[in-house]
């Protein structure tokens, strides 16, 4: 008689906030996965669902508090981990018949609890995981995270009383697993991590081996050898330490993209010293200048907050000048908004909210002008374009090297209804607006 292979239990997932928290979405989901569990696309479906929240601002925590809500709302059975799990009473409070409270990166107490609520199925049969893991981003591209915590303490920022200081990964465990990726599709890898600049800080006394030969844990070894295993590298988060010079010149070899994600957050000396910012140095201009020497593709990206407590017109002001000599390629901006418990809080000069308004349109104004000049330079240059999407009546849309998924421009592609999704492709640039690009794949 055949063996009847038993149900799984089916569990839904909500995943809110930051890519690093996606990136824990997917190594939930993958090890519920390998344990045999199903996944439901909706709550009708779900025998229980996971709510992964983000508490970064209060305007998150209380996105955080409605998902879950609607979860309950809509499933009943629902267990809540992520950010806000260090707050278990204020969520136990609001919906007291919540399953569980787990907190970030307690990847095994999730998974208990989980156990716990729908009990794994009673057969070893079932183990459908890809090599890879199961990802929530498109096949083509995927972010990789590289450590946990952050060893710094911004003024503004619970990050570290969230998520603890710096832990690195082991730097052949992550190749390992740029290469599963890469194997099962992925074409472009985006690092990510707190502050990857100080990847390896503490665990840099051990190399381990790889490939026949080392691989240290320094970001400038690891770009290097991820370069060597996808076409695109991206370095989110990176903090500009002296050491940050190292790995351009691996950008003009081609190695790993020419972009750079650096949240300066403020340029005015006075309000980073209050921001309490890592690498906070005066020489930013000048090494920007010499990293655009070496590699003159260079895409820097940044965000800024204005309306930090203490921040006068003329620190608002020093910020503009700064940007006009910048050049930054992309920029977002925020107006301050103090999270509960994070030590900015108790700055004295608060500022009032119209003027926040008024430095965030200038602010706007600004980067959009400058923005807007630099995509006017590409049009009629060639660039590399990685195909996102291919529309029904022949066009396609997809970024070039200078834009990360989500946060950067587009390229918007006619004449593209023969290309696949991940492609990597030359377009001509045809025309540009203040954020996106407009062409055509060359044969
Ligand atoms: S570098 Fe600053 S803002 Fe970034 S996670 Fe660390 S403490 Fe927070």
């Amino acid at each position: 008689m055949a063996t009847k292979i038993p149900e799984a239990p089916r569990v839904g997932m909500v995943s809110l906030g930051c890519p690093k928290n996606l990136v824990d979405s997917e190594r939930i989901l993958t090890k519920l996965r390998s344990d045999g569990y199903a996944m439901s696309p909706d709550y009708a479906g779900a025998d229980v669902v996971l709510v992964n929240t983000c508490g970064f601002l209060d305007s998150a925590k209380e996105e955080s508090l409605e998902a879950i809500g609607e979860a309950i709302a809509e499933n009943g059975r629902v267990i809540v981990t992520g950010c806000m799990g260090k707050e278990a009473e204020v969520i136990r409070a609001r919906f007291p018949n919540v399953l569980a409270v787990t907190g970030a990166h307690q990847y095994e107490e999730v998974v208990g609890a989980v156990h716990d609520a729908a009990p794994m199925p009673p057969s070893p049969f079932v183990n459908l995981v890809p090599d890879a893991g199961l990802k929530l981003t498109p096949r083509h591209y995927s972010y990789l995270k590289i450590s946990e915590g952050c060893n710094h303490r911004c003024a503004f920022c619970i990050i570290p009383a969230l998520r603890g200081d710096l832990v690195s990964r082991r730097p052949d465990a992550i190749l390992r697993e740029a290469e599963k990726l890469v194997e099962a599709g992925t074409k472009e890898l985006l690092v990510i991590s707190q502050d990857t600049s100080a990847y390896g800080v503490d665990i840099r006394k051990e190399p381990r081996p790889w490939k026949g030969g080392e691989v240290i844990p320094h970001m400038t070894d690891l770009a290097r050898e991820l370069g060597k295993i996808a076409p695109w590298v991206r370095l989110h988060y990176v903090y500009p330490y002296p050491h940050v010079d190292q790995v351009i010149p691996l950008m003009a070899e081609g190695l790993i993209l020419p972009y750079l994600d650096i949240p300066f957050q403020h340029a005015s000396p006075s309000v980073l010293r209050s921001m309490k910012r890592p690498a906070n140095e005066a020489k930013v201009l000048e090494r920007l200048k010499k990293w655009r020497e070496i590699a003159p593709d260079l895409t820097i990206r940044s965000t800024f907050v204005v309306g930090f407590p203490g921040e006068t017109e003329a620190d608002f002001q020093y910020l503009l000048d700064w940007l006009d000599e910048a050049q930054l390629d992309r920029v977002g901006a925020f107006r301050f908004e103090p999270v509960e418990g994070a030590p900015a809080n108790d700055l004295p000069g608060a500022v009032p909210e119209e003027v926040k308004e008024e430095r965030y349109a200038r602010i706007m104004e600004k980067t959009a002008a400058i923005s807007a000049a630099k995509l006017q330079a590409k049009i009629g240059r060639t660039l590399e374009v990685i195909i996102d999407e291919v529309g029904e009546e022949g066009g396609a849309t997809g970024r070039s090297q200078a834009d990360a998924p989500e946060i950067d421009g587009e390229v918007f592609l006619r004449d593209a209804g023969h290309l696949s999704q991940g492609d990597i492709v030359q377009v001509e640039i045809e025309d540009a607006d203040e954020h996106d690009l407009y062409g055509v794949p060359l044969a």
